[in-house]
Formats: C-alpha cells, structure tokens, sequence
C-alpha cells in the first residue's frame, strides 16, 4: 500500500516520502540523504520508538518519522568538543577558527567534520587542562596575582556572585544598616552562616569540585546554559568554558544566574514582608536561603531543597516578569496561630511598619500578597563580576 512519510533526515532535513513497503522506503532515504549503501539506517518515531521492517507495515499515513545513521554520533559530546574548541581558539587560532566554521556548513554528519572535530579535541586539550598562572600566562591577563589558579579565579566568581545577592537582601532589608537582634538582621545573619558554611557555594564553578552536585560545570570546565526560567533545558547551543581562553572566561561573566522566582521583585520583597510581619521568629529563612543562593537541579530537588537559581547564557535570560511566587505553605515554618508568644491583640509596634492593621491572623492573602515592582531587571543587578 502506498504510503506518504514525513522524514526528518540526518542535519535536521526535511522531506516527504512515498514508499509502499520497508525496501522502498529505505532506498528513497538513501538517496535523498546521499546515504551509502554501508550505512546502515535507522529509523525511529517521533518518541525514540525504532521502527523495523514488521513496524513499518502498521505506520498510517503521514507518519513522521527520524532517520539517522544507526552508529549515530554523540551529539552532546560532539558539542561539547565542539564548544571548547571554539572558545581556545577564538583569540589563539585564527586561521583554524575559521576552517571550523567553514566545515560546519557541511551536514553535521558530513566524514570531514567528524575528522576536523577529532582533531580539535585534541588541540583543545592542550590548553584547557592548564591550571596554573605559570602554565599558562595568557589566560590571567588583568587578574590580581593574588589568584594562582584558574580554578581559584572561578571560585571567586562564585563567591562574587553569591555575595552579591546576600548584599542586596542586606540592603533592602536593613536600610540603615542597624544590626541588632531585629529579625531582618537575623535573617541577614543566618543567611552568612549558612553561606559561610558552604563556602559561598564557590564551587559551582570549579572544576575541581569532587561531585556533580557541588559544580555546575564538567570536569573539564565546560558549562552549558540551563534554559530560560521556564523551560526545561537551553533550546540554543549555549556552551562554554572559561577555563580554555582568556576570552571565554571574559565572555563568561555574561553568563547570569537566572532567579527563577525573581530576586528583587518577589523573594525579596516577600521575605521583607513576612518578617514584618506578625510572625517573625516563623519565618521559614532556609526556604528564602534556597532561593536566594541554591541552584535549581534534580540533586537539590530529590533533597527536598527549593534550589532557585538556573545558569543562563545571555540569550536565555529573560528580562520579562517571570510571573512565579513564593510557595505560601513554605514562608513560614509552621501554620502555627501564635503570633510569636504573643497573643492575638498583637500590637505591631515599631517592628511591625509593613502591617496596615492589626491583624486578624494572615490570611491566603497576606501570603500571595502581590509583588512590589522594582522595575529593573531582576538578576543583572549585582550579578557583575569581572571574571
Ligand atoms: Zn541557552
Ligand atoms: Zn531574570
């Protein structure tokens, strides 16, 4: 029976082909993909599923269908390769640069590119594992000399970044800068703990952390982009590793941590508001520490922690509202009625500023209480680090 498919072929190329049996089909492929007789196909479902020659009597009209080489090529390992390359060479290789780029012009299946790839992992080995200032002199160009390793200046950026949203809260918390035992500068206090201890999550970006849960990156250094707040993973090829080239650990500091639920216009203003609030001492601080500070991974989310914080290339950060609250059961601590030891004719006094009336207890409404807007932009401020 005559057929019409749907073919997706090898870079991404589209085709509609009739076949009315599995031979036939295969032939047509062959040569519409210019694939050789050695090269054996495979054909899958939209979903993976493969399809064989029994399968294929059973496929309806209009079917779409994936072909590839069945010795497919390791696509993320081919960009990975690919990535590191391309950013060793950018100020390095000039001339080899561009003969990538000219080659990746050529259907990603093509022998040439596979060639020139294996070739350029090898050269970008060369220069990626260096470590040392000494080894390699170029790459801490600008750098205080205080660093002594790539993987030191990498923490430090870190470090930076995450200092930098703890300032902010500090800032918007405690104006003026009076310390105390108020609960905002609690709050301030138990979030430099908690930072203190887990060095300021300074290993996020260094290779050299043991497991994957303490490092964004591969062993090697390379990091790829986590995709706009919204989505599952980077839909571009947003690959890269400062540790290669001097310019990619410049390009690097583009890279923003994306908070999820937005620093300034949400977690900020909806902790201020909870601790100004009737309940105080309640105030749940490790789930407003996991969104400051925590990344967003499947590790930290099977731990049952709140992890906030996607890397973004700049292309996936997106500037727009991103519309997600707070979970309201998770900003306090208990559902408790008390009112801090206090009981319901709470007086707010001088530590209760935010709160319009004396309270009824709060209600659904106090916990969804919408966001002040800030009108910036959320995770570029304060995400500025040189390295
Ligand atoms: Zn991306
Ligand atoms: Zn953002």
């Amino acid at each position: 029976m005559l057929r019409h498919f749907v073919v997706c072929g090898p870079a991404q190329r589209k085709c509609g082909i009739v076949a009315s049996n599995y031979e036939e089909f295969l032939k047509k492929c062959r040569k519409k993909f210019e694939l050789k007789k050695h090269n054996k196909i495979l054909i899958t479902l939209d979903d993976e599923t493969e399809v064989d020659e029994e399968y294929f009597e059973y496929l309806v009209d209009d079917t779409k269908l994936l072909i590839s080489r069945s010795k497919t090529i390791e696509t993320t390992d081919y960009i990975h390769q690919l990535a590191s390359f391309l950013h060793a060479c950018l100020d390095r290789q000039p001339q080899l640069h561009s003969k990538v780029m000219g080659c990746l012009q050529e259907p990603v299946t093509s022998r040439q590119a596979v060639t020139l790839l294996e070739l350029i992992a090898k050269a970008t080995q060369a220069s990626t594992p260096l470590m040392s200032r000494e080894e390699d002199v170029e790459w801490f160009k600008g750098l205080d000399t205080k660093f002594k390793t790539k993987e030191a200046v990498m923490r430090n950026s870190a470090f930076t970044r995450m200092y930098s949203y703890l300032d902010h809260a500090k800032r918007e918390l405690l104006p003026d800068k009076m310390l105390g035992d108020s609960p905002q500068s609690k709050a301030i206090l138990f979030f430099k703990e908690k930072l203190v201890k887990s060095k300021y999550n300074a290993s996020y970006f260094d290779r050299s952390a043991l497991s994957d849960e303490e490092r964004l990156c591969g062993p090697e250094g390379l990091f790829g982009c986590e995709g706009p707040f919204d989505q599952h993973k980077c839909s571009g090829i947003h690959f890269i590793n400062p540790y290669a080239s001097r310019e990619a650990r410049i390009v690097f500091s583009t890279w923003n941590f994306d908070h999820v639920i937005e620093k300034s216009r949400t977690i900020i203003p909806e902790l201020k508001a909870a601790l100004s609030g009737p309940r105080p001492s309640s105030v749940n601080l490790h789930y407003f520490y996991d969104l400051l500070f925590l990344h967003k991974n499947s590790l930290t989310a099977a731990k049952n922690t709140n992890g906030n914080l996607k890397l973004v290339h700049i292309a996936c950060h997106v500037k727009k509202q991103h519309q997600c609250e707070c979970e309201p059961e998770k900003i306090f601590l208990d559902r408790h009625d008390d009112v801090d030891g206090l009981c319901a004719q709470y007086d707010p006094g001088p530590r209760g500023r935010g709160l319009k009336r004396p309270q009824p207890l709060p209600d659904a409404s106090y916990y969804t209480r919408s966001k002040r807007m800030q009108g910036s932009t959320d995770c570029c401020v304060g995400n500025g680090s040189n390295v």
